[in-house]
């Protein structure tokens, strides 16, 4: 995340726990911790070198599926090496929260935990279980009320097109129906990408999925955004129909990007 750019970056997962979802050809091998010698290494060089960094992200595809006890461990590593360090975040999924007390998460919220990641993509629920993301929406929504009621800042990724060609205007409002009930600090509008060799690439093979177009996948973002009522900050990243890294703070910037994803849509 560019945001990010300033942090610490701390390799301590590799790869995701999950690994199923049929859009992403991410990881071609298993999730696995990384051996806490080499963790303890990396802060010890980090340690050596010296930084003013107040920020760790945790490297991995979702960090925070590790137990309460190794990420209490970890922070408590973390800040014996760095002791300047205010944070830590990384990415995570909704069913990483779920394990873990409302105790715990007030606790990992103490030890610095905040503006984790969380891939929740749309808020609907058929489009998840096509998908194969592993949870639904009502997990979305109690999990990141139970992150909130914790105190812990979070960011949500979004992914524009998920639906499928014909449904970007039902994906929009559900999914900014879904955000609007909750307090994400930011959110990430990423755009659907087949990946090759990926389940979703089989199932359009199969005729069980069909990519929007660049008007559909516009006029999604302009919904999505129409429809879009909390305050945040709302990231276009750059694989976006407008092939440009785009930021808005809401409701400040709301009018201006409606103003240009519209003039995007009559070019298009
Ligand atoms: S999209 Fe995220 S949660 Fe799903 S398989 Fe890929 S890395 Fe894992």
């Amino acid at each position: 995340m560019p945001y990010e750019a300033n942090s610490i970056l701390l390799q301590v997962t590799v790869a995701c726990t999950w690994n199923k979802c049929k859009f992403c050809g991410m990881y071609e091998y298993p999730f696995r911790p990384s051996p806490v010698s080499e963790i303890e290494a990396d802060l010890q060089e980090v340690a050596r070198y010296g930084t003013s960094a107040d920020r760790v992200h945790l490297v991995g595809a979702n960090p925070f599926a590790l137990s309460f006890a190794k990420l209490r461990d970890l922070a408590d590593m973390i800040h014996k090496y760095l002791p300047q360090v205010k944070s830590i975040g990384g990415f995570g999924r909704i069913t990483d929260i779920t394990p873990k007390t409302d105790e715990q998460l007030k606790e990992l919220r103490s030890l610095g935990y905040d503006g984790i990641i969380i891939g929740a993509e749309s808020g609907d629920d058929a489009t998840l279980e096509f998908m194969n993301k592993g949870f639904k929406t009502k997990d979305t929504l109690e999990q990141l009320q139970r992150l909130e009621r914790a105190g812990i800042s979070y960011d949500l990724n979004h992914m524009n097109g998920l639906a499928g060609a014909g449904k970007g205007k039902f994906h929009a409002m559900a999914s900014a129906e879904l955000y609007n009930k909750l307090h994400p600090r930011i959110i990430n509008i990423t755009e659907l990408n087949v990946n090759a060799g990926s389940a979703l690439e089989k199932e359009i093979q199969s005729g069980n999925f069909q990519e929007p177009d660049l008007a559909e996948r516009l006029e999604e973002q302009l919904v999505f955004i129409e429809n879009l009522k909390i305050p945040t900050v709302v990231y276009f990243f750059p694989n976006n129909p407008s092939g440009a890294l785009v930021v808005g703070a809401f409701p400040r910037d709301k009018e201006k990007v409606i103003k240009n994803l519209q003039n995007a849509l009559t070019r298009n």
